[in-house]
């Protein structure tokens, strides 16, 4: 079944392994690649094992960064005290895309599910813990509207009630099993506004 020599078949058998890329898709891009020119190839396999061995998580929110700290959890701009927690990074981009959210964050790195065995241990919610020992007033619970979002929202939101700090939960209005990074702004916006307490 080697159509195309060994090399491209390996290219494309390794494209193929990447989410939303399907065998035909992964033939057209390894012919493109095959006919960009020689520096561009060369800067997209530099870019692809720099990000990898350099990005990792923020030491505070757990955010992807290249830096010991995030550039958000840095700013002295932001209001360290409200802590709005998220499944991942890439809720948080959804949510700095609108530009009007003025606190940090904390990303979980996944929801608490019981069908897929993925339980409070195996997300970010012991660093969370930590975090709220310091000066915090409120914790905004951004998961995603799923079934894991509202079973970890309920989870954080129990653990944290004793401490005596201040639990929301984005208003629904967001679709259910939306993802996040998938809503425009403006819902965004009136789900952060429209937080109720828990
Ligand atoms: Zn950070």
């Amino acid at each position: 079944m080697d159509y195309y020599s060994s090399q491209i078949t390996r290219l494309i058998e390794e494209l193929s392994k990447l989410p939303g890329i399907g065998s035909k898709s992964a033939q057209r891009l390894a012919f493109h690649i095959i006919n960009m020119p020689q520096e561009q190839v060369t800067g997209l396999a530099f870019s692809i094992t720099e990000a990898k061995r350099n990005v990792h998580y923020c030491k505070e929110c757990f955010t992807l960064t290249d830096q010991d700290r995030c550039p958000i959890c840095k700013s002295e701009k932001r209001n360290h005290k409200v802590i709005m927690v998220v499944e991942d990074t890439r809720d948080l981009a959804a949510y700095e895309k609108t530009g009007k959210f003025e606190g940090v964050y904390h990303v979980l790195h996944g929801a608490i599910s019981p069908m897929l065995g993925i339980g409070p241990g195996d997300i970010k919610l012991k660093e969370l813990m930590q975090r709220l020992q310091g000066d915090v007033e409120e914790v905004i619970i951004a998961t995603n509207s799923s079934l894991e979002g509202e079973t970890t929202a309920m989870y954080i939101s129990k653990l944290i009630k004793p401490t005596g700090i201040r639990v929301t939960r984005i208003a629904s209005g967001v679709p259910v099993g939306g993802d996040l990074e998938y809503i425009d702004e403006v819902t965004l916006l009136r789900a952060l506004e429209g937080r109720v307490e828990l």
